[in-house]
């Protein structure tokens, strides 16, 4: 196991969802945490910064680091490559913090299946496949083909929701941050199945 105290609070849902601004909605108000930037060899969108939203990279670098085992899961999105590398969330991990990822359904269960006992996962979505619709071409940063694509995964994706331990329709940006606030506070009171059994061990033990 790699991690220390830390915790970790998976956000997926479709691009469209508003994961990002319920993020910075809640950034305050969530004590010290950590949010996983992950890689990708998708193109930029405008107003994307390199280091902010992802590490843009090649894909060969993508395949060379495959290859050097240093993604804590990575998965192919959308026809690009999307991944964790593992060496920030370790140390984020070993520092205590909460460590938010925002990945899609293959990511979530790569991380259930690795850090499962540490994890509280979230399925964020718009209320219907309209709204997303709606939210897609207004955000028009992408093309008719790319955006039919997005439309496509999350029907899939959507399918995959009751794999998480909560879902938020988010309908109204205030309401989802208040119950996202309160899932990610909840989140930092896991307690990692070696510590528990460390504690049960030393129990009879221990005097008042
Ligand atoms: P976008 O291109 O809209 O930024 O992201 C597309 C999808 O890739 C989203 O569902 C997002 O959650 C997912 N994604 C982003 N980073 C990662 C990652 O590191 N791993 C995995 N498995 N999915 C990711």
């Amino acid at each position: 196991m790699i991690e220390n105290n830390g915790v970790v609070l998976v956000l997926s849902g479709p691009s469209g969802a508003g994961k990002s601004s319920l993020i910075n909605k809640i950034s305050d108000e969530i004590g010290d945490f950590h949010f996983s930037l992950s890689s990708t060899t998708r193109k930029k969108r405008e107003g994307e910064i390199e280091g902010v939203h992802y590490h843009f990279i090649s894909q060969e670098d993508f395949e060379k680091d495959i290859e050097d085992d240093n993604f804590l899961e990575y998965a192919r999105v959308h026809g690009n490559y999307y991944g964790t590398s593992l060496s920030p969330v370790r140390k984020a991990l070993s520092e205590g913090k909460l460590v938010i990822f925002d990945i899609d359904v293959q990511g979530n269960m790569a991380i259930k299946n690795r850090l499962g006992d540490i994890t509280t996962s979230v399925f964020i979505t718009p209320p219907t496949l309209s709204e997303l619709k709606n939210r897609l071409q207004k955000r028009s940063t992408d093309t008719q083909e790319i955006i039919d694509g997005r439309i496509e995964v999350a029907r899939r994706e959507i399918q995959r929701a009751a794999e998480y331990d909560f879902l938020i329709i988010n309908d109204d940006l205030d309401v989802a941050a208040k119950v996202l606030k309160q899932i990610a506070l909840t989140a930092r009171l896991k307690i990692p199945h070696k510590m528990i059994n460390e504690f049960v061990q030393k129990w009879e033990d221990i005097k008042e």
